[in-house]
């Protein structure tokens, strides 16, 4: 069956009853929330929905609330037939591509805070960016009401952010965080990664290479040993933080913690921003 594109929340309604999304029979619906230039990434996250309701729903919106002044809004990339095509092969039956006129009032005032939780870490050197994030996410639950939504782990804070989201405001929606997919070398998939020439997509691979070498270590103080060990000794990596964090809120782990952490970073790789994280027992 064809995609049913929607532009609006009447376009969604429609889509909705022709779908039979919510009528008494079943028509379970879940969301895969995307910026679009669509990756093999998105498509795990397609499939692994299409495991949990009846429906699948994909949004496309490069939100700009969650941009800062200095970031790559108005570069980010924008491949919308390439992506309604790769949403059509993944037996996707609504894609939601709102425009920021439909997203956003001009008089608008009320948005969500993601709280101390959002200024921490990516937050720090993101201020505000969080909070563009659950914005966004919440209006995508309002309009789109899908059961089940699917994040990737690969934005392991922004999942985190939207779970404490959906905890603390009751939203009646599962999450569902999907495995980040990688490139066979290592390279996390990402739409940013497009940006990357082919020197320094080699200078990037050392960003998973260190979380790797971290995720053999134990302790706390030999994961971040062992990453450092491989970071510092590639001149072209400008590193944002790599943190040893819990995967619920974000705090470092003390030494002597045990149990499921977070090997998280950011960098810059030439004039492009890239994030990854491992999950650890420890
Ligand atoms: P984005 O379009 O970058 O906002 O990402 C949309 C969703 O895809 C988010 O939930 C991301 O965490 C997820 N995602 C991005 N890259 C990957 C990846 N390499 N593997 C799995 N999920 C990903």
């Amino acid at each position: 069956m064809d995609v049913i594109v929607a532009a609006d929340r009447a376009g969604l309604v429609k889509a909705r009853r022709t779908l039979g999304i919510g009528a008494p029979s079943g028509g379970t619906l879940a969301l895969v929330p995307t910026m679009g230039a669509l990756h093999e990434g998105h498509r795990s996250l397609m499939r692994l929905a299409r495991e949990q309701a009846d429906h699948v729903a994909v949004s496309i919106f490069v939100n700009p609330l969650q941009f800062g002044p200095n970031e790559d809004f108005s570069r980010y990339p924008r491949t919308l037939d390439t992506d309604l095509e790769v949403c059509a092969d993944e037996g996707v039956g609504l894609v939601f591509v709102p425009t920021a006129e439909v997203m956003y009032a001009p008089d608008r005032q009320v948005a969500v805070s993601a709280g101390e939780m959002g200024t921490i870490v990516e937050g720090a050197f993101r201020p505000g960016h969080f909070d563009g994030v659950l914005t966004v996410v919440l209006k995508l639950f309002n309009l789109v009401q899908p059961d089940v939504a699917v994040f990737g782990r690969k934005d392991a804070q922004q999942l985190a952010m939207i779970r404490r989201m959906v905890a603390d405001l009751d939203l009646p929606i599962s999450i569902l965080g999907a495995p980040t997919l990688r490139e066979a070398d290592g390279l996390a998939l990402s739409s940013r990664n497009r940006y990357l020439s082919s020197h320094e997509r080699h200078v990037a691979l050392t960003l998973s290479r260190a979380l790797f070498a971290g995720a053999e270590r134990r302790t706390p103080e030999e994961v971040l040993g062992a990453a450092h060990a491989v970071l510092d000794v590639e001149p072209e990596i400008a590193l944002d933080y790599l943190v040893l964090v819990n995967p619920a809120t974000f705090a470092g782990v003390e030494e002597g913690y045990t149990g499921e952490a977070i090997l998280a970073l950011a960098a810059k790789v030439g004039s492009t921003r890239l994030i990854d994280n491992v999950t650890i027992e420890l």
